[in-house]
């Protein structure tokens, strides 16, 4: 019990520009920790929201396929024994089945 109320005469005894400094660094310990406890920053919502536009892409077709080919339109699951890639010199995300990807006119946007 004394020694709380040392304690708090230690407080009392400080100069008002310390304890006002100390109010200070604590607003600012709260409010920059509160920042960062933010669950979600504006980057964060834009990252989530891409993401899960590429996600939604990857299933987008009707049947269930998963990859379809832009010039001839076959599919995963109508030809399961094609493969089929991403062209990095198209504009989008184009996808083409093997006899096309090395043969298609890249498309420009
Ligand atoms: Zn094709
Ligand atoms: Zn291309």
């Amino acid at each position: 019990m004394i020694a709380i109320v040392q304690a708090f005469r230690g407080i009392e005894g400080l100069p008002a520009g310390v304890a006002a400094g100390v109010s200070l660094f604590n607003f600012f310990l709260f409010f920059f920790g509160f920042r960062k406890m933010r669950p979600y920053s504006p980057r964060e919502i834009y990252r989530k929201n891409v993401y899960k536009k590429k996600v939604r892409k990857e299933v987008q077709y009707e049947d269930g396929a998963r990859h379809k080919c832009c010039v001839c339109g076959r599919t995963d699951i109508t030809n399961p024994e094609l493969e089929f890639r991403y062209c990095s010199k198209c504009a989008g995300d184009r996808e083409y089945c093997q006899d096309h990807l090395f043969t298609h006119v890249h498309v420009k946007e």
